[in-house]
């Protein structure tokens, strides 16, 4: 029997990938989760029938969105992560011995009970003491805070479903009051490539300059996402993400990364004109 799991990339596209077996499928309050084993990308997790993680390309994703603001600011000690059920980017952050304190916000406890079952590769870390659990809206979860965080992670879904509130103004003016003097705010940016991503990545790009004074965007290729080419959104009170960039102390560190190194951290800032020029006409 041939079994293959399809995606609509844009109204236009599809992207298929062959099944070997249905591992999972459920259905929690807010989403269908499903768990396919595939050839080519090992494990993949697929929320509303969207691709949110893979075995084979989860790396790029996990390391580019943890260590960009973690070598800008090797100061980092407490950390809000938004979304991330799958726990990938827990995983990279719990690398880091100077972080003390990491809050996860996930709407979805049945995603983590998920990944944490047939996902180990992305959940093994969610068990670390300094990582607290809280099964909440992301929207709901900041309104409360003020002052507290060095870095925020969102991690979140596309901006629909449950994932629409954290690509609001009032979300990232939330973000923008829990982060201390000097935080930085990390978002999944959407794509610049086909036209409904490239909407809503300029609307989110629009109200995250409404509130902080740095506001730059880099670029990731990510083979499962659509088009392949995805952003990632680097704000802040303080720090510039190339200026401010420690790569000394960073390689310093003898962190084991399979994407991520502090060249890569600069040339991911350098962005096609296209996207130039969309992000422009969103300021
Ligand atoms: N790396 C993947 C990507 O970029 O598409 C996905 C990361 S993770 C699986 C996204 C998580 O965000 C999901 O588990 C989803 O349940 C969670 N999520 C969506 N809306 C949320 C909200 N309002 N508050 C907290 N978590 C939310």
């Amino acid at each position: 029997m041939n079994l293959w799991f399809t995606e609509n990339h844009s109204p236009n596209v599809l992207f298929s990938i062959k099944v070997i077996e249905h591992l999972y499928t459920g259905r929690s309050e807010f989403q269908k989760i499903d768990v396919l084993q595939t050839a080519e990308f090992g494990r993949i997790l697929t929320l509303d029938g969207l691709v949110m993680v893979t075995e084979k390309d989860e790396f790029i994703y996990h390391d580019m969105i943890t260590h960009v603001p973690m070598a800008t600011n090797p100061g980092i000690k407490k950390v809000l992560v938004i979304g991330a059920g799958d726990g990938g980017t827990v995983r990279e952050l719990t690398k880091y011995e100077s972080i003390e304190h990491i809050d996860m916000v996930e709407i979805d406890e049945m995603v983590v009970d998920v990944c944490k079952e047939f996902i180990p590769q992305t959940a093994s870390k969610l068990d670390d003491p300094r990582v607290h659990l809280h099964f909440e809206d992301g929207l709901k979860f900041v309104r409360s805070r003020e002052d507290e965080y060095d870095l925020i992670i969102v991690d979140s879904t596309d901006p629909f479903g449950p994932g629409e509130g954290l690509f609001t103004r009032e979300f990232y003016g939330n973000c923008y009051k829990a982060l201390k003097e000097d935080g930085i705010l990390v978002n999944q940016h959407e794509s610049p490539f086909y036209e409904e991503d490239a909407l809503g990545m300029q609307r989110a790009h629009k109200r995250i300059t409404g509130f902080f004074p740095v506001c730059e965007v880099y670029q990731v290729h990510i083979p499962t996402y659509p088009s392949g080419h995805w952003l990632f959104g680097f704000a802040s009170k303080k720090f510039d993400p190339i200026k401010d960039l420690n790569a000394d102390a960073w390689n310093e560190l003898g962190l084991q990364t399979k994407y991520y190194n502090t060249d890569i951290h600069v040339g991911s800032f350098a962005l096609p004109n296209y996207v130039k020029e969309q992000l422009k006409d969103a300021e």
